[in-house]
């Protein structure tokens, strides 16, 4: 069985993420995409973002009608902060997967903060992480060490970001079409980023 790992803040899941999720299924045989919301993201320590509940409920109603995709609670089970090589590890074991069987999925302004990462060489010798292009992206900021290591996918540009969409709801703006419809009725009814 060959599994995805997609982590995030998802405050909100958009349709950026559910295009890069369906081109792991496409390009790399994988059977399973795991969005894994994060509870503490680390870098976003000190940063005010939605609770784990609105988070992870949006994930739910983005992903539901695609049954290669599933959520997965292992950080806000664990608690804390959530680095990912805590997770990486955990799903290795319990799925007992080789590493060439693990992927692990961000997008490429994450793999230039790479080194602020807790572990980011064990994090390579783990599991083969998977870097989708941000745009703005140059390949050559990255560390040799990285580059080699790291498989990049080849998906459009895809210029959304969480940040972008909570700006526009607090500016009155619509961010249909930008997340689910579900997601932008979940967003409205619990009057989020406003
Ligand atoms: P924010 O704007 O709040 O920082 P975000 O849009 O980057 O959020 P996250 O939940 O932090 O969303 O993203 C989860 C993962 O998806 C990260 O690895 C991030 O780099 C990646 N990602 C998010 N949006 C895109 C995108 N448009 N293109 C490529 N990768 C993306």
């Amino acid at each position: 069985m060959r599994i995805a790992l997609f982590g995030g803040t998802f405050d909100p899941p958009h349709v950026g993420h559910l295009i890069l999720g369906q081109a792991l299924l496409n390009f790399l045989d994988i059977e399973k995409v795991f969005f894994v919301p994060a509870f503490i993201p680390p870098h976003k320590k000190g940063e005010h973002f939605s609770s784990v509940e609105d988070r992870l409920r949006m994930v739910e109603l983005s992903i539901r009608s695609n049954d290669s995709f599933a959520v997965l609670e292992i950080e806000i089970k664990r608690g804390g902060i959530s680095y990912s090589i805590d997770t990486i590890r955990e799903v290795k074991n319990n799925f007992k997967l080789s590493r060439d069987n693990l992927f692990f999925a961000i997008g490429s302004d994450n793999l230039l903060d790479f080194d602020n990462w807790k572990s980011p060489d064990k994090i390579l010798d783990t599991c083969r992480v998977v870097v989708f292009p941000r745009p703005g992206f140059d390949v050559n900021r990255v560390k040799d060490d990285y580059r080699k290591n790291v498989v990049f996918l080849r998906t459009p540009l895809i210029d959304i970001s969480s940040r972008e969409i909570r700006e526009m709801v607090k500016r009155g703006q619509s961010i249909r079409y930008l997340v689910t419809d579900e997601v932008n009725r979940y967003i409205n009814s619990r009057g989020l980023y406003k």
